[in-house]
């Protein structure tokens, strides 16, 4: 990892366009990652991870749209380029793998065939080339008989073989950011384990920058070495890894970390009982005002209700929005 960015989010906003409204979807939303970094984004389903990724990579589809911010990426702002610009950028500098493969391999077309088509898009290679590269970028992916395997189609392959394949496809152009949605959600645990170790050892050997988005804290922790907390739209939480865990400032953080299950808690304790948040995320459309977080927080108070918190830097590194750290630690 350098010490230079090679992706700055600043301030981004995503819009809800809907019935003659702009309702706030995603906002304030500001990070960096650096070259060769994974960087995490965390938060329980509807919290405007998935929709911050597509922001980045350009795929935000109406009713969404971006409302306001910057996007960098190597320097140059990309939040405002034109569809042809953003689709020489996308599978070349920035490439996104998804939580289910099926739904983002073409069906009727060989995984070879798929793969060979990014080094022909963003590479200028003739198909002959460029099938020669396919078979050793599914090499790359630990893909075994790679030559044999090009002529599969999606629905030949098992769930994990696919995602290896959709892997392949995204860091087929050496992308600078990979960013990786949920990419193991819908894998067995042992193909869960496999997936991870590598993207983990493809991104390092690249050089990658990776954004790993997961509802799954542990995931998050294992993986990266920064954590950002999502709640409702807005990054109410952004430290080191392991600082997230051994101590967690915002109340979500810290009942995000309370649902874990711990290694060797229960043979130590005995029976444990994991806690959960109460309630759930609220939709776009009923997002709170003040702390969006408020209706769940222990902590909360009049204030909470009416004031949006800032961010606030903390001493010991990191960023946190509350009205009341002191009293939620
Ligand atoms: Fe809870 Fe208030 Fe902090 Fe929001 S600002 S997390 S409601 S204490």
């Amino acid at each position: 990892m350098t010490d230079q960015p090679l992706l700055e989010v600043e301030n981004l906003r995503i819009d809800l366009l809907t019935d003659g409204q702009r309702l706030s979807a995603v906002e304030e939303v500001s990070f960096t990652i650096m070259r060769g970094e994974t960087f995490g984004l965390v938060g329980e389903s509807g919290c405007g991870k998935s929709i911050t990724a597509l922001a980045l990579i350009g795929l935000l589809r109406a009713p969404l749209v971006i409302g306001g911010g910057r996007i960098r990426l190597e320097g140059k702002e990309i939040q405002s380029l034109s569809g042809p610009e953003m689709r020489k950028l996308r599978g070349n500098r920035i490439s996104m793998i998804f939580q289910e493969p099926m739904t983002a391999l073409n069906p009727l077309s060989p995984v070879g065939r798929q793969i060979a088509e990014m080094f022909v898009l963003h590479k200028a290679m003739g198909w002959k080339e460029a099938e020669r590269h396919a078979v050793q970028a599914l090499d790359n992916v630990r893909v075994p008989a790679p030559e044999r395997r090009m002529k599969d189609y999606p629905h030949q392959l098992s769930g994990g073989m696919r995602q290896r394949v959709m892997i392949a496809i995204a860091l087929a152009c050496g992308p600078g950011l990979l960013l990786a949605d949920e990419p193991t959600t819908a894998l067995d645990v042992t193909v869960q384990a496999e997936i991870l170790d590598l993207i983990r050892d493809l991104s390092k050997e690249q050089g990658t920058s990776v954004l790993m988005i997961s509802h799954d804290l542990g995931l998050i922790a294992n993986m990266c070495r920064r954590v950002g907390v999502m709640y409702a739209g807005r990054l109410v939480e952004q430290r080191n890894a392991d600082e997230i865990f051994e101590s967690p400032s915002h109340p979500y953080t810290k009942g995000l970390v309370a649902s874990l299950p711990l290694l060797g808690s229960r043979a130590k304790h005995g029976r444990q009982r994991l806690r959960e948040i109460s309630g759930v995320v609220p939709p776009v459309s009923s997002f709170p005002g003040g702390c969006r977080f408020h209706p769940r927080c222990y902590a909360a108070t009049d204030m909470c209700q009416t004031t949006a918190p800032a961010e606030t830097v903390l001493v010991r590194g990191g960023l946190v929005r509350c009205h009341h750290l002191e009293s939620s630690i």
